[in-house]
Parts: C-alpha cells; sequence; structure tokens
C-alpha cells in the first residue's frame, strides 16, 4: 500500500513519492525562543517525531530539520524588558525548549539550524533575489516584490483583499505593493545588527526557512510542516523566496498542516491569554499523558486541552501500560499442558493487527485510528487471557507472545513507552523480587502478619502487589 498524505497545496489526498526513492526529507518551522513554550508549539514535533519514527519502521531514511528562530522583534522586546543580551536570552530558552522535547519522548532534530548562524547564507539568497529582480532595496531595507511572483498565493489559494488583513500590513508607502514583505531589515538602535550589502541590518523572518531548508535539504524536498497559522503569509513567502531564488519548482513536494490547540473553545494563543506552557501541562499530568493525548487525535483535527480530555487521555495510556505489564506477567508464568488454543477471533486478530496498524498510518498518518487498533487488541486479548477458564498451554503462549510483541512494537512507533522511572526507594527489580517471594512464603506458612508487612513495606517503595488468579504480581506505581 502506498502512503497517503493531505497535501495543502492540492487541497486533496495525494500518493506520497518520495524525491529519492529510500530517503524522505522534512523541514518543520521551529520556535521563537523567547519564553516557555506552550502546548500548541508541542503538536507538530510531536506529530512529526511519530511521522518520522513511522517512515523510519517502513524502511525510509530520515532526515528532519527544525529551526529556531532566535532573531526576532519578540526576542528583541523581552531582551530589553529583562536586560538580557536577546541572542543569550533566544539561546536560553531554545536549550529549554529542547529539554521540553526531551520530555515529551521526541527525538532530536537531525539539524536545529539557528539563524545567527546562518547570516552569510540568509544574505546570499537575499542578494540572489535583487539580481534576478524579485526583490529591490529600500534605504536600507530590501522588500520581495510580490508582483514579480505571478503565483504568489498559490498556497493558501486566498483573495488578495484577505491576505492582505491576513498579512497584517503596515502602511508603507515606499512599498511597489502593500503585500511586499521585508527580507531585510535596516538596523534600529539597540538590536542585534550584522553587515550586509544594504549596511548593518538583520533577516525578516520568512526568509531564514527558506534559506536553511534549501541549505540542509535542497530544493524539491519531501515535507514541510508546521501549523495552520504559518500557511499565510509565513508558508506562502517560503515558497515564493525558494522557487523565484532557484528558478525550479517545487519548493516542497508536499505540505503538512497540523490544526491548533483549543482551551474552552478558544483557540490557545498568547494573545487571548489563555495560553498552557508544556512545563505546566507536564507537571499536571506527565510528558506521556501530554504525547499520548496529542496523539489522540489526527494531527488536521483541532485538539482541545482541559481535564476531561487528558484525564481520557491518561487512562487511554495506562489502559495500554496494564495490559503490557499484565500479559507479560502471565507470560512469566509456568505454561500448562492441554489443547487450549487462542479462539480463531483473536488468533486473528493479532495476525492482523500490524496490517491494520500500517494502514491506518499510511492513510495521512492517523495516530487516532493507530491507537484505536492497539485499544482493539488490548480489549480481545484481555478477554480472552483473563478469563476464568483460560490456561496457558503451549499455544496460548504463543498468540500471547505474539500480541506482546506487537504491543511492543507498535506503541514503539508512537513513542508511548516511555522508560519506566526508578522507583523512590531505588529497589531494584531482584529486591523486589525477593520481597515478593518471602512475603509469598509467609502466606503459604498462614504467617499473614509478616506477609502484611512486607505488602506494606513495598507499598512504602511506590510497589503496588496483586494476587491473580495466575499467580501474584508487583508493579511501580
Ligand atoms: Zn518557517
Amino acid at each position: 500500500m502506498a502512503i497517503m498524505v493531505y497535501n495543502t497545496m492540492t487541497k486533496r489526498k495525494e500518493e506520497f513519492v518520495p524525491r529519492e526513492p529510500g530517503k524522505v526529507s522534512i523541514y518543520v518551522c521551529g520556535v521563537t525562543p523567547y519564553n516557555y513554550a506552550h502546548i500548541g508549539n508541542a503538536r507538530p514535533p510531536v506529530v512529526w517525531d511519530c511521522i518520522r519514527r513511522f517512515l523510519r519502521y517502513r524502511g525510509y531514511e530520515v532526515i528532519l530539520v527544525q529551526n529556531f528562530t532566535d532573531v526576532d522583534d519578540k526576542i528583541i522586546q523581552h531582551g530589553h524588558l529583562t536586560g538580557e543580551d536577546p541572542l543569550a536570552l533566544a539561546a536560553r530558552f531554545a536549550q529549554i525548549y529542547l529539554e521540553d522535547m526531551a520530555a515529551l519522548g521526541v527525538e532530536p532534530a537531525t539539524y536545529y539550524p539557528k539563524v545567527s548562524g546562518h547570516i552569510p547564507e540568509i544574505i546570499t539568497m537575499v542578494q540572489g533575489l535583487i539580481e534576478k529582480g524579485y526583490a529591490y532595496q529600500l534605504d536600507g531595507d530590501v522588500y520581495f516584490s510580490v508582483d514579480a511572483f505571478p503565483e504568489y498565493g498559490k498556497l493558501s489559494a486566498r483573495p488578495l483583499d484577505e491576505m492582505l488583513v491576513g498579512a497584517r500590513v503596515e502602511a508603507d508607502e515606499r512599498k511597489r505593493n502593500p503585500m511586499d514583505f521585508a527580507l531585510w531589515k535596516a538596523a534600529k538602535e539597540g538590536e542585534p545588527a550584522w553587515d550586509s550589502p544594504w549596511g548593518p541590518g538583520r533577516p525578516g523572518w520568512h526568509i531564514e526557512c527558506s534559506a536553511m531548508s534549501l541549505k540542509y535539504l535542497g530544493s524539491g524536498f519531501d515535507f514541510h510542516g508546521g501549523g495552520t497559522d504559518l500557511v499565510f503569509p509565513h508558508h506562502e513567502n517560503e515558497i515564493a523566496q525558494a522557487e523565484a531564488y532557484c528558478g525550479t519548482k517545487p519548493f516542497v513536494r508536499y505540505w503538512l498542516h497540523t490544526a491548533f490547540i483549543t482551551m474552552r473553545g478558544d483557540k490557545m494563543s498568547k494573545s487571548l491569554g489563555n495560553v498552557v506552557t508544556i512545563r505546566e501541562a507536564c507537571a499536571r499530568f506527565s510528558p506521556k499523558v501530554i504525547r499520548f493525548w496529542l496523539l489522540g487525535t489526527h494531527y488536521r483535527n483541532p485538539l482541545s486541552y482541559g481535564e476531561e480530555e487528558l484525564t481520557a487521555a491518561a487512562n487511554g495510556l495506562s489502559r495500554l501500560e496494564t495490559a503490557r505489564e499484565n500479559w507479560r506477567h502471565l507470560l512469566s508464568t509456568p505454561v500448562q499442558s492441554g489443547e487450549d488454543e487462542a479462539s480463531p477471533a483473536v488468533a486473528g486478530l493479532v495476525a492482523q493487527v500490524r496490517e491494520r496498524f500500517i494502514a491506518a498510518m499510511e492513510d495521512d498518518f492517523n495516530t487516532a485510528f493507530a491507537l484505536g487498533i492497539l485499544y482493539e487488541l488490548v480489549r480481545e486479548v484481555n478477554k480472552w487471557a483473563f478469563s476464568e477458564d483460560f490456561v496457558l498451554t503451549a499455544s496460548c503462549q504463543k498468540v500471547l507472545k505474539e500480541a506482546l510483541s506487537l504491543l511492543e512494537e507498535l506503541g514503539g512507533v508512537l513513542g508511548i513507552w516511555f522508560a519506566e522511572e526508578p522507583a523512590a526507594t531505588g529497589l531494584s527489580d531482584e529486591e523486589i523480587n525477593a520481597l515478593v517471594e518471602q512475603r509469598q512464603k509467609a502466606r503459604q506458612n498462614r504467617d499473614f502478619k509478616t506477609a502484611d508487612q512486607i505488602r506494606d513495606t513495598l507499598k512504602a517503595a511506590g510497589i503496588v502487589v496483586e494476587d491473580t488468579p495466575h499467580g501474584v504480581r508487583w508493579r511501580r506505581v
């Protein structure tokens, strides 16, 4: 089966054909690190981490680039407010952002380019655009001329008057067209500035992504991602700059946009003041629950943040984690003799689950469907393996083993298995097993006082002991 993706450029699902067989190149617009990132900022990187894992699982070699906009008005303003050098402030919050990503189980991108490290590349590109007649100089500023690029607007496909509103164009009599946007801005007092052929200044926002994606991925790369709010003007401008500069198209083969996050019905945004940082959300729930919640809705649908939604995600994740632990435990018990076999329904499901999971992910990376398939596996296997008359025969063991390995493998593709945290008391698995065994012996000797004492000791160490029809099992809580 082919991978189908919804391409914002064509407004339809298309078959994914990589630029180079076996290789996938991805660019995702990153953050402007001037403060703690909010959970809306976590959606694109978590979604792309998952897409990247899936593509690798399907045998592709993947390069993923995500930028940091470390030269920006907001960073300069915050630097002025706190008295911190703007570049130092950006570097500090970029580091905090990377820690947030690590907490959410996002594997580091292949490259994390920063604007401040790519000024020469940006200047070369701006210079090239002037030489080719796509840009013009105004005092110390340089503007891109949208009239010189007739395809301007092809991604957002909006009427010009709507674009004008969207762009929040500054009235500037000097510009040839109000839609023209800055590629280079002349230095103002107290701002970071670099020398250029047009005098000291700094890049406009949009040019960095064209310059850095072309540097790391080359023209015509596979996927470009970001939030829907970036379609216009940011991505529209990236296309204009890159295609005008390279003289080739397309700049990007597939544009994928993640929908926004809402809170109590409103879009979460700093301007509305209803923002929850990644750190706050992780402290309140947990990083693995936040990740699970982010993957529980298809990336093109809006996602609601709230107590109810996050509690549902926590319960969903716990259902999968508990099944994994219970199945592992059951498989650690001795095999019984007998002829019992798994029901055809369970055996059939186990045989098909990988294929169905892949089909869900191949359908525009539908993580919500993929998770639904894992829930179904857990529900059906639990119904069978924890029924009263279940006997772990050799044949049943084989099916259960296969179910466990599928749950681990496919959950791993979604990145939902987080490293188990060490118990607060530092009890190792061996020590816990020894205590559980002592407790069993005490119970066999009808020494219930000792048995209860051991149980309490374990409980204090964050270990819950459960007596199940298949023997004693323990888990860390
Ligand atoms: Zn960008």
